[in-house]
């Protein structure tokens, strides 16, 4: 097998060859066909994430083809099947048993605790596997299985908003606009002060307003989305919602969030994190994408360019997703 591994954080991935791992019992083995690159990648390839164990195969919205399925595996070989940031779940501890596995102490998660899909052979955990719609490619449905899901869950936590402010206006956002928008919510969407490309970007996905993530809505948001790594604007959207909104964080990593007056808090607003996502997101999330129908905007990268669509990403040189292929 081909891989991009990152072997010293803060370093560029290194393509190497390896023989093909083999699937133990429970796991099956992919050709992966396409794998979007997400933030998260790069908070594991700077090292900003614990315990990275190195060297580590980065990569966590995979779509494959199964190769060869381990002993009391369901999924047959030829089987296409989307792998997601969480790899692996303990299955028997209170928040397993509560349908919470994304908040499961032992869970594990691809790409940095478990080799991901920047190469073109992935181990993966059966439980974790999840069927794609055949009205999506390969590459279209790569960034669903993180941007799309983790963007489904900060939208589900955003309750019923029919104001729905998102702040950041990079993959995740521009899957989740079109959900929103299909519930028939309203969009404000929030760039970095003068990113005029996520602005059109916004606009033409059918935001009802689109400024600079540092100016204020028309009105007052029911609820907001933080999909920028950016603690700063943890105060800025508590000043934009209502009384009794909510505020979701939906990056796993941000900067530092500077000290806030209480008064931007009170009135029973809610701020709010979420973590990973669970199986039962997967699905309904995976159900739903081709009814709205959700369509990704890919940008197309071969797999020994992974380390200049990480650079792209970083650079915000991208308006929707950085896709790696395999062939
Ligand atoms: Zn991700
Ligand atoms: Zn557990």
């Amino acid at each position: 097998m081909r891989a991009m591994v990152l072997r010293q954080t803060g370093r560029p991935l290194e393509l190497e060859q390896r023989e093909d791992p083999l699937p133990a019992e429970g796991q099956v083995l992919l050709r992966v066909r396409a794998c979007a690159v997400c933030r998260t990648d790069l908070h594991v390839v700077d090292g900003e994430l614990p315990d990275i164990p190195l060297p580590i195969i980065p990569g966590h919205e995979i779509v494959g083809d199964v190769l060869e399925a381990g002993p009391g595996v369901d999924w047959q070989p030829g089987q296409r099947l989307g792998i997601p940031w969480l790899g692996y779940a303990c299955g028997h501890c209170g928040f397993c048993e509560d349908a919470r596995e994304n908040l499961c102490d032992q869970a594990r998660f691809t790409g940095y605790q478990l080799d991901g899909g920047f190469a073109d052979r992935v181990l993966a955990d059966q439980r974790f596997c999840f069927p794609i719609d055949a009205a999506y490619s390969d590459i279209a449905a790569a960034p669903l299985l993180c941007a799309g899901l983790i963007g489904y869950r900060s939208l589900v936590m955003a309750g019923d908003a029919r104001e729905l402010g998102i702040y950041g206006f990079g993959a995740a956002a521009h899957i989740i606009a079109q959900v929103a928008l299909w519930q028939q919510r309203r969009v404000y969407a929030f760039t970095r002060p003068g990113d005029a490309a996520a602005q059109t970007f916004a606009r033409e996905l059918g935001a009802t307003w689109v400024g600079d993530s540092d100016a204020m809505p028309p009105r007052p948001l029911d609820a907001a989305i933080i999909f920028a790594p950016v603690g700063a604007l943890v105060p800025r959207a508590l000043a934009a919602v209502r009384k009794g909104g909510v505020v979701v964080c939906g990056g796993i990593h941000m900067s530092d969030i500077p000290t806030f007056p209480y008064a931007l808090l009170w009135g029973e607003r809610v701020l709010r994190s979420v973590a990973n996502l669970t199986r039962r997101d997967a699905l309904e999330f995976l159900e739903l994408a081709p009814r709205v129908p959700v369509r990704t905007h890919t940008v197309r990268y071969p797999l020994e360019q992974a380390n200049e669509a990480l650079a792209d990403l970083r650079e915000g040189r991208l308006s929707g997703a950085a896709v790696l292929t395999m062939d």
